[in-house]
């Protein structure tokens, strides 16, 4: 079975762009693939967060991608700090990483940008990290948005120049897993762009539900359509695409036909499209809660999961070292 790795930065809560943008092709993936999922908790320390928010969010994350639907019994699910042997591969890794590649680096650039007086090593360095997260658990795919790819590159690049300085074929090039089809950008409810963390356009996994309603309610739309079948502005078509995501087809084709024969009223639309919204997230809300508050269940999963992903992790280091000559 092909070897799936994936790496989910605890910087928050998860929205319904991460629900049905990633988390539902990760559950639906388990069955296909001996999948590794982590908590990338080593990365978020570039940014120096306090110790108790750092604890937290990966609790929170851990939280709400299990009660999504990621299972501890089919997948590998750990915290990337509970297992350090990825500290010691990313250190002999940093030999074979020339700073120029490094600072070349989109994400480098973009960040150092951002926070011109936190441009730390580890910042320069993220992308050999990754690649050590990946080259440890010897994955063949790895799930990579486009900010992602170029790093998924760099990984493929440390493998061969490891392999070529030791002339080795140790370390094999994964690959981009691609959902293709079944990749979808879900829009925000400020009418334009996607939903996303920063741009506060977002609902989330644990938002209750007069939370959904009110966000939803709100929701910017226009002043209706002045013609039969006209297509739609991007502000309505982002409230159907919504739908298509969380309502009955029925629901779908009744909104469609008032849209075309202009006797939509917003009002209704958004009043259903809350409760279908609901209906998604209500019953992963209630689960994220009764996991968040069993810390015993929580340290469980943490524990087995590192335990499973340290075997290999283990195995990589001991040859890694062999093969560069410590004895
Ligand atoms: P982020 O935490 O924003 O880096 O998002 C993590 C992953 O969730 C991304 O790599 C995407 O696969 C997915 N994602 C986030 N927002 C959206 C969205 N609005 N639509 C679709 N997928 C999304």
């Amino acid at each position: 079975m092909e070897i799936v790795l994936s790496g989910i930065r605890p910087t928050g809560d998860l929205h319904l762009g991460n629900y049905f943008g990633a988390l539902r092709n990760f559950v639906k993936m388990q069955d296909d693939y001996k999948c590794n999922f982590f908590v990338a908790d080593y990365h978020s320390l570039t940014t120096h967060p306090h110790p108790e928010d750092l604890r937290i969010n990966v609790k929170k994350i851990l939280s709400q991608y299990i009660a999504s639907g990621l299972d501890p019994e089919k997948s590998t699910i750990y915290v990337q700090s509970d297992v350090p042997e990825v500290c010691e591969l990313y250190m002999l890794m940093n030999m074979n990483a020339y700073i120029g590649e490094l600072e070349r680096t989109a994400s480098f650039k973009e960040k150092a940008r951002q926070n011109p007086d936190n441009v730390n090593a580890g910042l320069l360095t993220y992308a050999v990290l990754m690649a050590c997260d990946i080259l440890i658990q010897k994955a063949d795919k790895v799930p990579v948005g486009k900010d992602q790819e170029q790093h998924l590159e760099m990984t493929c690049r440390f493998a061969r120049r490891f392999n070529n300085i030791y002339g080795v074929e140790y370390f094999k090039e994964p690959k981009a897993f691609s959902f293709s089809k079944d990749l979808i950008k879900v829009p925000g409810l400020d009418g334009t762009g996607k939903m996303g963390k920063s741009t506060n356009n977002g609902i989330y996994l644990i938002d209750e539900d007069k939370d959904i309603r009110k966000k939803v309610m709100k929701a910017v739309t226009d002043s209706g359509p002045t013609e039969p079948n006209q297509a739609k502005p991007e502000v309505i078509q982002n409230l159907f695409t919504l739908m298509d995501l969380v309502s009955d087809r029925s629901t779908i084709e009744h909104f469609e036909n008032a849209w075309n024969d202009c006797s939509i009223r917003y009002g209704d639309l958004k009043k259903q499209l809350a409760e279908d919204i609901i209906r998604t997230v209500a019953p992963i809300r209630e689960h994220i809660k009764d996991i968040y508050n069993d810390d015993a269940y929580l340290e469980r999963v943490a524990r087995e999961g590192a335990e499973k992903a340290r075997v290999q992790a283990a195995k990589t280091v001991k040859e890694v070292r062999q093969i560069i000559g410590f004895k």
